[in-house]
């Protein structure tokens, strides 16, 4: 009886579900969230993103957050605080002293803050307190100096969280470590992405990561982000790490194709005053639940790529053909700006014979559509 009583512990123990480590990128350009003031402030924005992490926090005891603001001029971390825990007054065992929170609010608040639970207070006061502080320390010449966001950075900034994140989860947990480094090992082979084997067995011990992203700005500020903002991207791709993407307002291409790229939930809010609604039904599963809900489905992406010249976004452009850069005209003599590489261009005056030639692909297709017997059912209809 005994055996049996402790396998069965051993057995519901192992197949205890792994915690989940949130990380929240959160988008406060000034600008963008200055146009939203009247339908979504950014106060009450902040107070339903500690909503959901309450919840999230609140699905296993063991689920991790971090939170990252993506700023106009850097982007700072709001939870943990990294490098900042110098100011809070710790006593000898590193432990935040008791009395500390009562310095920055008044008394009834501290006294109905102490029900709370201790997760959910620190998390929030940690928030608050880093937002302030870094909309405080934003001077008017960073707000007018440009009109973007650090995406790039702040992506950055949550990749290497999660790595760590990672790491120390698989030391902690002895039995989990040899199969998070046989994974991560199996990942690190080049044509080691495509099986999903390893993922799934790495998701089933390991700690399982994913980013939100709450954006407001509009992609086209940030183009010149582009190439570090794709390099994330494939790294979150490589890790199986999703990026889920909640936009309030603006266009975002290169969103689109991050969570398109990752398998992450992207969703465009047309009322952006529901976005606690929103973020509970779309971006509270992990993914482990997610293998058995159907998930919003995005079916227009758009694929397009920003220049490496100029940083534009462009719909055709011309491509290295060792590196694959990406640039909208044909590179000065024929040299690639990246690698260097002498490309032979031909005629140089290809870009209006490619315009024509494609045009000439067009008829042809349309006038072999009927002849061909099996036209798509779309085209029919439009003629
Ligand atoms: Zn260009
Ligand atoms: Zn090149």
């Amino acid at each position: 009886m005994n055996a049996v009583d402790a396998s069965e512990h051993y057995a519901t123990g192992a197949n205890e579900p792994a915690p989940s480590l949130l990380t929240i990128v959160l988008d406060t350009n000034p600008h963008a969230w200055a146009l939203l003031e009247e339908t979504l402030p950014l106060s009450k924005a902040v107070a339903n993103i500690l909503v959901f992490i309450n919840a999230h926090l609140a699905c296993n005891y063991a689920n991790e957050v971090a939170v990252v603001a993506s700023h106009s001029q850097q982007a700072a971390w709001l939870y943990p605080s990294h490098g900042q825990q110098a100011k809070i007054s710790t006593d000898a065992d590193g432990d935040i002293v008791m009395n500390g929170g009562l310095e920055d609010g008044s008394s009834s608040r501290s006294a109905a803050q102490a029900n709370k639970y201790r997760p959910f207070r620190v998390v929030e006061e940690q928030v608050t307190r880093n937002l302030e502080q870094l909309l405080a320390t934003t001077s008017a010449s960073d707000v007018s100096a440009t009109t973007s966001t650090m995406m790039a950075g702040a992506l950055t900034l949550a990749l290497s969280h999660i790595n760590r994140q990672t790491l120390a989860w698989a030391e902690a947990h002895g039995a989990a470590k040899l199969d998070a480094s046989t994974a991560t090992s199996a990942e690190l082979v080049p044509g080691g992405t495509g099986s999903g084997t390893s993922a799934s067995g790495n998701s089933a011990t390991g700690l399982q990561s994913r980013i939100l992203i709450i954006s407001v700005s509009s992609s086209t500020d940030s183009a010149h982000q582009y190439i570090p903002i794709m390099n994330a991207i494939f790294a979150c791709q490589r890790l199986h790490v999703p990026i889920d993407v909640c936009k309030l307002s603006g266009d975002a291409v290169f969103l689109q194709q991050a969570s398109d790229a990752t398998k992450g939930v992207y969703m465009s809010l047309t009322e952006p005053r529901g976005l606690l609604q929103y973020l509970m039904m779309a971006f509270l599963p992990d993914q482990r639940s997610r293998r058995h809900l159907v998930l919003p489905a995005r079916v227009d992406v758009d694929f397009r790529a920003a220049c490496f010249c100029h940083r534009r976004v462009v719909d055709v452009g011309f491509v290295c053909s060792i590196c694959l850069s990406i640039f909208c005209e044909p590179p000065e003599n024929g040299d690639c700006l990246t690698c260097g590489t002498h490309l032979e261009l031909g005629d140089y005056g290809a870009k209006p014979a490619v315009v024509a030639r494609k045009k000439k692909k067009k008829k042809a297709r349309t006038n072999g559509t009927p002849g061909a017997g099996t036209p798509t059912p779309v085209a029919t209809p439009g003629r």
